[in-house]
């Protein structure tokens, strides 16, 4: 017990989730898109507000209809096939979609497995949703070691499993074949988190081209890194009618505010103008991950918007030699690995002086 309060046991001596929020120069450690959105942009934002904002005495559209359909143009034309309003799902960031989707289809008797190294969430949502939680492991390469996978499933009978792809903190992308066998081996829903998905490279599949014949497969997806949008706070998932109307039961009423909804459906109408600062993070992280592999370092191929790199010996004297230098990374995953963002040119120049300072 937490004093008198009656926190439930299993949060006794829990902290809140999150990387350290410092203030230094260059902020390389939540892989955040560095290209703040464009004036242009910004305006239409700007107007698209000040017209919700008319009607903020007003609840907003519960179902959120007119982003779901962009959503689902968007995502037609990015995964190959036609998805309609009923087959997308939006709410506050993809964290939000995921717990409602642990809310729907995990709960009390229930479990859910992952792979590790994996999102450092994941568990999270299990513990608050009451789900049993398994976490099987990757191969040494990042990989999804897939006998042992099948395996997993096989032995806990999982209503939830969840893959990132590209995997956080590795970059990894899932294969194809992979999803398509953990999804018939596996009882329950298999969500695809690909966060990170805009980010992989030239012909690396989407599991969105999976979904016309897939009612339990899940694909969770991001406004937050490709579209800028961290601040907005808008993620989304593409899936059968059923998962959705499922996820509906359990959202909360009016979860997502007209102002949320406004604002990602500029940032929709610009993703031409978004896209394009994708590729170019995605040339700088080819670029740094070939560089750190130039130094004599590890670094794993990545199709993400970061990079996962060591081994070193001591890996948290790498990281405040960083911090020390105003870079400020990501100490997480396996022992004598760090995980750095992708930013500018500029940031990332600063990144590589700054290492090879703290390497000498
Ligand atoms: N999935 C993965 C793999 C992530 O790395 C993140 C953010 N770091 C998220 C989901 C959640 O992002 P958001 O809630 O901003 O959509």
């Amino acid at each position: 017990m937490n004093g008198t309060l009656p926190l439930r046991p299993e949060l006794v001596g829990e902290v809140p989730y999150g990387a350290p929020q410092l203030d230094v120069p260059v902020m390389l450690n939540v892989n955040e898109n560095p290209y703040p959105p464009s004036e242009a942009t910004i305006v239409d934002m700007a107007a698209a507000v000040a017209d919700a904002a008319r009607t903020l005495n007003r609840y907003p559209d519960r179902d959120a209809l007119d982003l779901r359909a962009d959503l689902a143009a968007y995502l037609s034309v990015d995964g190959g096939v036609p998805l309609g309003v009923d087959e997308v799902w939006a709410a506050n960031g993809s964290n939000e979609v995921m717990l409602q989707l642990l809310l729907a289809f995990g709960g009390p008797g229930r479990t859910a497995v992952s792979f590790a190294p994996t999102y450092s969430m994941y568990p999270e949502y299990a513990r608050d949703s009451h789900t049993t939680w398994v976490l099987g492991r990757r191969r040494d390469d990042f990989g999804i070691d897939l006998p042992h996978t099948l395996d997993v499933i096989a032995e806990h009978q999982p209503s939830v499993v969840l893959l990132a792809s590209p995997n956080n903190p590795t970059g990894t992308a899932l294969e194809l074949a992979d999803v398509e066998a953990i999804l018939a081996a596996a009882p329950g829903v298999v969500v695809v988190d690909e966060a990170y998905g805009e980010f992989r490279r030239a012909g690396v599949p989407s599991a969105l081209s999976l979904l016309p014949n897939q009612p339990r497969l899940v694909v969770s997806r991001t406004m937050s890194k490709a579209f800028a949008l961290a601040g907005g706070r808008l993620g989304y998932l593409a899936a059968s009618r059923a998962v959705v109307d499922a996820v509906r039961i359990v959202r909360l009423p009016y979860h997502l505010s007209s102002v949320t909804q406004a604002v990602a459906r500029v940032a929709l109408a610009h993703a031409g103008e978004m896209l394009a600062a994708v590729d170019e993070l995605r040339a700088e992280r080819d670029r740094t991950y070939d560089w750190l592999r130039s130094r004599g370092l590890q670094a794993a191929p990545s199709d993400a918007n970061f990079v996962f790199f060591g081994a070193f010996p001591d890996r948290h004297a790498v990281w405040q030699g960083l911090l020390d230098r105003g870079v400020l990374i990501r100490e997480t995953g396996p022992d004598g690995w760090l995980r750095v963002s992708i930013g500018t040119p500029a940031e990332m120049a600063a990144f590589r002086a700054a290492l090879l300072e703290v390497l000498q």
